[in-house]
């Protein structure tokens, strides 16, 4: 804290504080799943929703899975979480099993997931007070993740007075903030009107350009897929299976004029074609 300073530089220089320690702290995640199949039952019913899913994500990667409704995304992610149990196979993160969920794994979902009873600020501290984090780091910590989502003005608000995409910003600085060796998201963007997911996509992708954290993405838009990613999985239904791999060479720079690209909109139609006879 800085001896004679005004409100305003206290909280930048808490916020500098806060993107230090967030460097200091980066852990970048592996996944690796391996063998992986899950079975659904239900009395005599069995269901198989995942069948031999063999997938690694490196250190800082994108990867998005792609696929129809009821492929098993969602499942496939869950077990990454530790939300989920499996039938077979590993799944491991920096080479331990995953058997239960945990901090080193952030999760931003589709419904908006924010305490109606906290501010802004306080909801992205929650984790960290449950880790018994110290008020000063709490707050060096939200001052720097306000600033990266831009809802710096917003930091006493209620979610009740946030948009949609706002709550969404919220709920990534708070994933974020715990310091997760992976960000696992599920159709996060999936109930933003048009322009509002093309600009969550584009603050995404500053983000994660920012925090270097490895992140596995779930949609079944393909636009979205491609502009984000650095590859993406295909899934396939019944049995919830991977089809194919693709690696996307787009500028590394994601500007709106990408979606424009020759290799955007081949990448586009290829997909397309691959998804309609699923
Ligand atoms: P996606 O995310 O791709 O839409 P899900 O992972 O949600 O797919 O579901 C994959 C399949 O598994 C679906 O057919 C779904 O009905 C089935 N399923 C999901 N959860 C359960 C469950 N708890 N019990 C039985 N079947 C389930």
């Amino acid at each position: 804290m800085v001896n004679g300073g005004t409100a305003a530089d206290t909280a930048s220089v808490q916020g500098d504080d806060g993107q230090r320690q967030a460097e200091n702290d980066l852990i970048r995640g592996k996944i690796e799943i391996n063998g992986l199949n899950k079975i659904y039952t239900s009395g005599k019913a069995r269901f198989e929703a995942l069948r031999d899913i063999d997938l690694t994500v490196e250190p800082n990667e994108f990867v998005t899975i792609l696929g129809p409704s009821g492929c098993g995304k969602s499942t496939l992610l869950r077990i990454v979480a530790g939300l989920e149990d499996y039938s077979s196979g590993d799944v491991l993160l920096n080479g331990d099993p995953i058997i239960g969920p945990g901090a080193d794994r952030g999760m931003v979902f589709q419904g908006y997931t924010l305490f109606p009873w906290l501010t802004v600020r306080e909801n992205i501290e929650y984790g960290l007070k449950l880790k018994g984090v110290p008020t000063l780091s709490r707050r060096g910590l939200s001052s720097y993740y306000l600033k990266i989502i831009r809802l710096e003005p917003f930091a006493s608000a209620y979610p009740k007075q946030l948009s949609g995409g706002m709550k969404q910003r919220v709920a990534i600085a708070r994933a974020l903030a715990n310091r997760p060796k992976v960000l696992l998201m599920d159709e996060p963007f999936g109930a933003l009107d048009a322009q509002t997911k093309i600009e969550m996509q584009e603050m995404l992708l500053d983000v994660w350009e920012k925090e270097k954290t490895t992140v596995l993405f779930i949609t079944h838009d393909i636009e979205e897929a491609i502009f984000l990613s650095q590859r993406i999985i295909v899934m396939g239904a019944n049995p919830g299976r991977i089809l194919q791999e693709f690696q996307i060479d787009l500028p590394a720079q994601r500007t709106a004029e990408v979606r424009e690209m020759p290799e955007f909109l081949r990448l586009k139609r290829e997909l397309a074609q691959l998804l309609r006879h699923e």
